[in-house]
């Protein structure tokens, strides 16, 4: 799985905080996180998001409707 594959997955842009209703895919930014998504680009797990540039909020992947890393966790093979 690829980042940008999990980025496409996202169904909402709306800053629920703000109202701000222009989040966008290509600003998502990831951070090394043992509970993040495991994406062929890194080598360690990836927390990633989008922040708000309104209100600076960072919008996990997951809460803006892209699946929870825990949902990959089985089919890669790792139970951490
Ligand atoms: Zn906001």
């Amino acid at each position: 799985m690829k980042k940008t594959d999990l980025v496409e997955m996202i169904t909402k842009n709306t800053c629920k905080w703000c109202d701000y209703d222009g989040l966008k895919l290509e600003d998502a930014e990831g951070y090394p996180h043992p509970g993040g998504y495991f994406v062929e680009e890194e080598e360690f797990p990836q927390w990633l998001y989008i922040e708000c540039p309104k209100c600076g909020y960072a919008w996990a992947l997951w809460k803006l409707g892209a699946p929870h890393p825990n949902a990959f966790k089985k089919e890669n093979g790792h139970d951490h």
